[in-house]
C-alpha cells in the first residue's frame, strides 16, 4: 500500500499555481500515496509557438503516469490556437466526462438546496469532431457523428458509475425525435446496456424537456448520460444551479489516461492575490484518488472540506452571513480544510467512497475500464446516392428538369430538398430555399447499384456544368435502411 502512484501535474495560468498549491498541500497533509511530475502546458507554451498550448515532451510524461492533475489555463485571445482541453481528451481517448454537482445549502446559496447529481458526458464525439466545410455562398455544415462503440462506452461507463457509487437512477437525454438515427442509436444503447443494470432505475427524457426539468427540478436527477453538445450545455447549467461554479470538479476518463480539473478557468482578474477559491481543484483531485484506487485519502479530505465549508470557513466568492471572520486565502483556506482532516460534516451529508480496496487499486486507472463490443459486419447494400448541388437562383422544377434530362442507368431522380424540406416532386412555393440542393437518385425498384454507376452519374452531371458539392451513398445494413427519409415523406 505504500507505493507512490506517479500523477503529471500542471500548475497552469493565472490562479492555477495558487489553487494547485493549495491542493497538493492538502493531499500531502492527508498522506495521499502520490508522486508528482509537473509539466508545463497553457500560455507560455501557445506563445512560444506550440498551437495546442502544450509542448511535445509532455505527451511523454501523461502517457506513462496516465493521470493528469490539471490547473486552468488561459487560452490566447487570437486566431490559430487550438483548445488544449480538446486536444487532450481526443488524442489521449478521454470518453467520458463526468462532473458531479451538488449543494451545499444553506452554506453556500442556490434555490436548489437538495441537489446532488453527476453528468455523465459523451466527450469526444457528435458535432466536436470538428468536420465543418463551406458548401456554398449560403451554407455551411458540421457532421455530427455518434458511432455504435462511443455510445456503448459511454452508456456503460454511466451505469458501472452508478453501480459503483450507489445511484439509483440513470436519465439518458437525447433529440432522438428528430435525430433518429444519431440520437436514436444513442438512445437504443442506452436500452441495451440497462438491462444489464435491473437494479438500477432508468428513464428517457428529449434534451428540451430534460433541460427544462433539470433547470427546476434538478433534485429529481441522479446521473445523466448525454451526448456531448447536450453534455456541455446541460453540465454548466448543473453546475451553475449549486450555487457556485468555483466548487465544480470534473474527470475526463479514458481507457488509458484519466484527466482532472475544476471547471473554472484561469480567473485572471484575481490571479496573483492569494485568494481564488482551491476547491474546484481539490475536490478534482478526491476524484482522482478514488481513481487511483486510494478511497480512504479521498473520504478523509473530502469530509474535511465539507466540515471546513459548513464551519463558515469561506474564500472571498463565497463570503455571506454563515462565514466566520473575514474571507480566506487560498492557503488559509487548505490550512482549515488540513486542520479538519479525520472529521466529518455535522449538517452536510459525509461521504463514503468504500473502504481501502485492495481489488481496485493502482489498476484502475491503467486497464481498460469498458472494452465496446466489436460487431460482425453487416451485410450491406448500395441502393442509391444522394448527391448534393450547388445551385443559385433557381427552382426545384427547374433543377428537376434538368437533372432528369442528363441521367444515367440504373438512376432515376426520387426527390429534391432543400435543408432537408422535400420540395420537389409536389414541392410548396412557401418553403425558403437556398442555394444547397440534396438530389437523391435511386435505382427502380430498390436493385442495388454500384460505385462504377455512381461515379457514371456524376460525369454525367459535372460535364453539364451542375455543382456537385458531395455524395452520401444510400445503403442497406442487413436489410435495413441505413438513411433518412427526407422531410414530408
Ligand atoms: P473564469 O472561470 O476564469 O472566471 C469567471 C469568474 O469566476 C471570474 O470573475 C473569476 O474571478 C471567478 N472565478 C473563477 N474561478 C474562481 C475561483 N477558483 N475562486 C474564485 N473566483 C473564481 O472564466 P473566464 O474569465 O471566462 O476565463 C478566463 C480564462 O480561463 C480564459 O483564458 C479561458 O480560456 C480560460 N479557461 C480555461 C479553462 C480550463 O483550463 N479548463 C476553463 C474555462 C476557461
Amino acid at each position: 500500500m505504500s507505493e507512490l502512484v506517479p500523477i503529471t501535474v500542471a500548475r497552469g495560468d493565472g490562479i492555477g499555481p495558487e489553487i494547485m498549491e493549495a491542493t497538493l498541500r492538502v493531499l500531502q497533509a492527508a498522506g495521499a500515496r502520490i508522486a508528482p511530475e509537473f509539466i508545463d502546458i497553457g500560455e507560455q507554451q501557445y506563445l512560444a509557438g506550440h498551437s495546442s498550448g502544450i509542448a511535445p515532451e509532455a505527451w511523454e510524461s501523461l502517457r506513462r503516469t496516465r493521470v493528469f492533475l490539471k490547473a486552468p489555463i488561459t487560452t490566447p485571445q487570437g486566431g490559430g490556437f487550438k483548445s488544449l482541453n480538446v486536444t487532450i481528451r481526443k488524442t489521449l481517448g478521454l470518453y467520458a466526462n463526468v462532473r458531479p454537482c451538488v449543494s451545499y445549502a444553506p452554506f453556500v446559496r442556490t434555490l436548489h438546496p437538495k441537489m446532488n447529481l453527476v453528468i455523465v458526458r459523451e466527450n469526444e464525439e457528435d458535432l466536436y469532431a470538428g468536420i465543418e466545410h463551406r458548401q456554398t455562398d449560403e451554407v455551411f455544415q458540421c457532421l455530427k457523428l455518434i458511432t455504435r462503440p462511443g455510445c456503448e462506452k459511454i452508456v456503460r461507463y454511466a451505469f458501472d458509475y452508478a453501480r459503483r457509487h450507489g445511484r439509483r437512477k440513470v436519465t439518458c437525454m437525447t433529440k432522438d425525435n428528430i435525430m433518429k438515427m444519431t440520437d436514436g442509436l444513442f438512445h437504443r444503447v442506452f436500452d441495451e446496456v440497462a438491462r444489464e443494470y435491473p437494479e438500477i432505475e432508468t428513464e428517457h427524457l428529449i434534451i428540451d424537456i430534460g433541460a427544462a426539468r433539470l433547470a427546476t427540478r434538478p433534485e429529481r436527477f441522479d446521473v445523466i448520460v448525454t451526448p456531448n453538445l447536450y453534455g456541455d450545455i446541460l453540465s454548466d447549467i448543473a453546475a451553475e444551479l449549486t450555487g457556485s461554479v468555483g466548487l465544480a470538479p470534473s474527470a475526463n476518463i479514458g481507457d488509458h489516461v484519466a484527466m482532472f480539473e475544476s471547471i473554472h478557468g484561469s480567473a485572471p482578474d484575481i490571479a496573483g492575490k492569494g485568494i481564488a477559491n482551491p476547491s474546484g481543484l481539490l475536490l478534482a483531485a478526491v476524484l482522482m484518488l478514488v481513481h487511483i484506487g486510494q478511497p480512504a485519502v479521498a473520504e478523509t479530505i473530502h469530509n474535511a472540506w465539507l466540515r471546513t465549508i459548513e464551519d463558515g470557513v469561506h474564500t472571498a466568492e463565497l463570503h455571506g452571513s454563515l462565514s466566520i471572520g473575514r474571507p480566506f486565502g487560498s492557503m488559509d483556506f487548505a490550512d482549515a480544510v488540513i486542520e479538519r482532516l479525520g472529521q466529518r460534516p455535522q449538517k452536510l451529508a459525509a461521504v463514503h467512497y468504500g473502504e481501502v480496496d485492495r481489488d481496485a487499486p493502482v489498476q484502475v486507472a491503467r486497464v481498460a475500464t469498458v472494452a465496446p463490443h466489436r460487431r460482425a459486419a453487416a451485410a450491406k447494400a448500395m441502393v442509391g446516392v444522394d448527391v448534393f448541388v450547388h445551385a443559385a437562383g433557381v427552382s426545384a422544377d427547374f433543377l428537376a428538369g434538368q437533372l432528369s434530362a442528363l441521367l444515367t442507368p440504373p438512376f432515376a431522380l426520387q426527390m429534391i430538398t432543400n435543408r432537408g424540406v422535400k420540395v420537389w416532386p409536389g414541392g410548396f412555393p412557401e418553403t425558403f430555399c437556398t442555394d444547397h440542393w440534396r438530389c437523391r437518385f435511386v435505382a427502380p425498384q430498390g436493385q442495388s447499384v454500384t460505385h462504377a454507376d455512381i461515379i457514371g452519374l456524376l460525369q454525367g452531371l459535372t460535364a453539364r456544368g451542375v455543382d456537385v458539392i458531395k455524395t452520401e451513398n444510400l445503403c442497406t445494413f442487413d436489410g435495413e435502411r441505413g438513411y433518412a427519409l427526407g422531410q414530408g415523406q
